[in-house]
């Protein structure tokens, strides 16, 4: 029962802050914390809702309606004025990685629906989380399908769901924390915009701290209850000064000089949209209220604008979030100025002299410890100066090549390649599969539940039955949950195209590594036609990297291929597991989307022990794991080994030249695209 105090947790000063300022203004629109593995901050969120204000809810009603303004539409209403209320806790709910569409959203049975003509709605856990804290534990994880309904759904307040015509609507509106770990994949960049708050988790790095962490950590396992006594007191400050900042929230003053400076600093960091002047006003003003102060000061906005805004900031697709603190204090001194003055002193308003006072108060600093512990509080934020001094901010260190990477050659239209059998994935133009669109090709008996009604099926399996059940002439049809026929629709599905490209010297001749670019942007062109997802892996020197998490972004996807630098030595084994690793975890991610490997290569291995016997392994282990592959056989000139063959045996896979690529000769496709274009 009792959970590991939120303001036990060491350090972590801007979680705790970016968690607290959306307890205060739920407006914020979130925390998505990011960190590797073993960081506490799922501990941290978990303990959020602890320190929430307890929530007054109409008695017996599933969606939590508040009863001084309940929700019109409430399924379980209308509720009368005066209706019996209870107080209970605030929830935090958590969303697992593999939920359902129903368990999401809530389940609507059409079948009840229809026959006995009541709406039958079992909420889900967007009705569980109203009024409370929704957490998604490895959101980079969550079905994209899932992120969408989610997202909608804290964007408006409101969860809907319709199936058939039948319709649902509820509110939902909670306090959204996400938690991933960057090294499993980024987000989409749509999808991290839509989180008002990114922290950055990590394990302190101070002996002093971690050693606190443990003997926290020890202590509370030996005896959790003993242990949240203990913090009681920290705890209930906390709350306390929660419900003071929401009281002081409305009355809060954002004075024009200090408006100007949010709308700077998000012009300095060159966001996109509005939206992050939005975030950071709304998050800077509930720092201020959080502080105990009326007026909204430069403080407020540098503490605001370092959480709201590195997420926001246009940079390289799928480099890290990150904010240059010396940038942020320059963009805050030079609010009102003009840019082409001379950097006068200081006189320039209320901002003025102001950064310099903003490293003080950071909410919720620990506690003082229950033992007299020397050691004050390792300081509001001990992570971020030391990086930003030594990390210079240059990008992507190491990797130059010694010559610039070969251009691509020319593109041409490819050949469909498709998964074989029929599969379920999201609409598209790749593989067979049984969809929601597509032409109708029958009816047939629901499964579980019915997706899509035939209509004229249902009839005509109802129609034999109308005397027995005792229809009255001129009367309705009398259906039974028996006779219900659902659309079988066939259409084609997406798929994830996962490019696998030999990167090393064997492949580097440069002539030939531009048909090889060449190729692979044909084929990234034709997958974003077919709205699929891609992909990259690329394999060089010691060993595999994720050149490009799956995405639906073809131009993230060119930029990288374009600049891939070539040479080394060609760890084909290290390619095709860090493929199966990733593979793995998208099928977590979109159980449905079924992957095709496109394995660039001439077959060749080496490094390391026995690498052509390891090759074939890993090989072994993706056929295995029934990922079906494409090999594009890029081996040149006179003396052919057939490496690549082989390699489509041990893969179960499909073999093609490079030159089969083409849906047409070569010159032939060329032609007919530079006429489209
Ligand atoms: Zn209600």
């Amino acid at each position: 029962m009792n959970g590991f105090p939120f303001s036990a947790v060491v350090g972590m000063a801007e979680l705790r802050l970016g968690l607290v300022l959306n307890a205060v203004s739920p407006g914020i629109g979130g925390v998505l914390v990011r960190g590797e593995k073993g960081t506490a901050k799922s501990t941290m969120v978990r303990g959020l809702a602890a320190i929430l204000p307890d929530v007054e809810v109409v008695a017996g009603c599933r969606f939590s309606c508040d009863p001084a303004d309940p929700d019109p539409s409430c399924p379980d209403g209308p509720h009368e004025a005066g209706a019996a209320s209870v107080t209970r806790p605030a929830r935090l709910v958590e969303l697992p990685v593999g939920a359902s569409e129903d368990r999401l959203v809530g389940a609507l049975d059409i079948e009840r629906a229809l026959t006995e003509g009541v709406k039958a709605y079992e909420p889900g856990l967007l009705a569980a989380a109203h009024r409370g804290v929704l957490y998604v534990d490895e959101v980079n994880l969550l079905h994209d399908h899932l992120v969408d309904l989610l997202l909608d759904a804290a964007a408006l307040g409101t969860c809907y769901v319709e199936r058939d015509g039948v319709s649902v609507r509820h509110a939902a509106r909670f306090l959204l924390v996400g938690t991933m770990n960057p090294e499993e994949g980024e987000l989409r960049p749509q999808l991290l915009d839509r989180f008002g708050l990114t922290v950055e988790a990590a394990a302190p790095r101070d002996a002093g701290q971690r050693g606190e962490v443990v003997r926290r950590r020890l202590a509370y396992d030996a005896d959790p209850a003993g242990f949240a006594g203990r913090w009681r007191q920290a705890e209930s400050g906390l709350a306390e000064r929660i419900v003071a900042a929401r009281a002081l929230l409305p009355d809060v003053v954002l004075p024009d000089a200090t408006l100007r400076q949010v709308a700077s600093v998000c012009a300095a960091f060159d966001v996109d949209g509005l939206r992050a002047d939005l975030v950071t006003a709304r998050a800077a003003i509930a720092h201020a209220a959080w502080e105990g102060r009326g007026e909204v000061t430069a403080a407020d906005v540098r503490a605001a604008a370092r959480l709201a805004l590195p997420h926001r900031r246009r940079r390289q697709p799928f480099d890290a979030p990150q904010l240059d603190e010396e940038e942020l204090d320059r963009a805050l001194a030079g609010a009102g100025e003009d840019p082409d003055d001379d950097p006068g002193p200081g006189d320039d308003g209320p901002g003025g002299g102001e950064p310099e006072a903003s490293h003080e108060t950071t909410p919720g600093q620990d506690p003082p410890s229950p033992r007299a512990e020397a050691a004050p509080d390792p300081g509001p934020d001990g992570q971020p100066q030391g990086p930003a001094a030594e990390a210079p901010a240059q990008p992507r260190p190491g990797a130059a090549p010694a010559r610039p990477p070969a251009a691509p050659g020319p593109v041409f239209r490819v050949k469909r390649l498709e998964v074989p059998g029929t599969g379920t994935g999201a609409a598209g133009r790749r593989s067979r599969a049984r969809t929601d669109s597509g032409h109708v090709t029958g009816a047939q008996r629901p499964g579980d539940r019915a997706a899509r009604i035939h209509v004229p099926a249902t009839f005509v399996a109802a129609a034999p039955y109308q005397v027995a059940r005792g229809r009255a002439p001129g009367g309705g049809l009398l259906l039974r949950p028996g006779d219900l026929r659902e659309a079988r629709h066939e259409g084609r599905e997406s798929n994830l195209v996962l490019f696998v490209v030999d990167a090393s010297g064997s492949m580097a001749a440069r002539a030939r590594m531009s048909a090889v670019k060449g190729a692979v942007l044909s084929l990234l062109l034709d997958a974003y036609q077919r709205r699929d997802k891609v992909g990259m892996v690329t394999f060089r020197g010691s060993g595999a990297e994720l050149a490009l998490p799956p995405t639906f972004s073809v131009e993230a996807a060119a930029a990288r291929l374009s600049a891939l630098p070539t040479g080394g030595r060609t760890p084909l084994a290290a390619g095709l597991l860090r493929a199966g690793d990733l593979l793995r975890a998208e099928r977590i991610r979109d159980p449905r989307r079924r992957p095709l490997l496109v394995l660039v290569t001439d077959g060749r291995a080496t490094g390391g022990a026995d690498p052509v016997a390891s090759a074939h392994r890993a090989a072994g282990l993706l056929a295995a794991a029934g990922v079906h592959s494409v090999v594009v056989d890029c081996e040149s000139g006179p003396v052919r080994l057939g490496l690549a063959g082989a390699l489509a045996g041990s893969l179960g896979g499909v073999l093609l030249r490079l030159e089969e690529l083409a849906a047409a000769p070569l010159a032939e496709s060329v032609r007919v695209l530079k006429e489209v274009a």
